[in-house]
């Protein structure tokens, strides 16, 4: 199971004109997570205590905030609310009285405890594992597919941080000569389009000089959305 390959939505990603199917791919198993989460699978034993325990971090919260089932959100808040609260309840008194859940060598602790919470999302852990089958199977297809390869190269490119991701995991997917064609490639691939946003967000910043004003957008209108995309991952509207 773990080192299922998932072709289809990979190429179906690649299909998309757009400045990283990576992100289109994570975008995917986002909306699939929430749909899961606040479908009726929260009633279910063990997503409860995996939602219990877990909890969701802000960007995640947002989400599922934004949706219809505000009834089983307030359910899995209630049980994650009342599992953290008691735990603090427990630390907090007994750094009073030393020993338990955190060290009284470490003051902060209680700061840790909060930092660690924040990291903690059951959507985010239930994307990244599938997540990373994603990679693992773009690798796949660039080694077998001369149709995926043909489409890898004529892509947009990515954004920055999951053309590191491409960038560091080819060495672990190829041998030392595969990958570094791979990066040679992903290099063209990337800079070269990052060069053509950057130009687009040129355009865009020129048009705001009154000489420029009857000059014709050309690719210009969305670059500074584009650009963002390519350096936050985010997407804006
Ligand atoms: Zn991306
Ligand atoms: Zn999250």
């Amino acid at each position: 199971m773990s080192d299922k390959l998932y072709t289809i939505p990979v190429n179906e990603a690649f299909d998309v004109d757009c400045e990283c199917p990576v992100c289109l791919m994570y975008k995917n198993l986002e909306e699939a997570a929430i749909e899961f989460t606040l479908g009726p699978s929260y009633m279910e034993d063990d997503v409860r205590m995996a939602t219990n325990k877990l909890g969701f971090c802000k960007r995640h919260v947002k989400k599922l905030y934004g949706r219809q089932n505000r009834l089983g959100l307030a359910l899995m808040e209630m049980s994650h609310f009342d599992r953290v609260n008691e735990e603090l309840l427990k630390a907090a008194k007994k750094n009073i009285k030393p020993a338990g859940l955190f060290s009284k060598e470490k003051p902060e602790a209680l700061t840790a405890f909060a930092e660690k919470l924040k990291n903690s999302c059951y959507i985010c852990e239930r994307v990244d594992e599938t997540f990373d089958r994603y990679i693992a199977t773009i690798f796949y297809l660039y080694n077998t597919d001369d149709a995926f390869v043909k489409k890898f190269k004529a892509s947009k490119g990515f954004c920055l941080e999951h053309f590191c991701i491409l960038y560091d995991r080819a060495k672990k997917e190829f041998s030392a000569s595969a990958a570094e064609s791979f990066r040679n490639e992903l290099n063209n691939i990337y800079f070269e389009n990052i060069r053509r946003v950057r130009e687009d967000l040129q355009g865009f910043v020129d048009k705001f000089d009154y000489k420029n004003a009857d000059k014709p957008w050309g690719n210009s209108r969305d670059a500074l959305i584009r650009t963002i995309l390519k350096m936050n991952s985010e997407e804006v509207e």
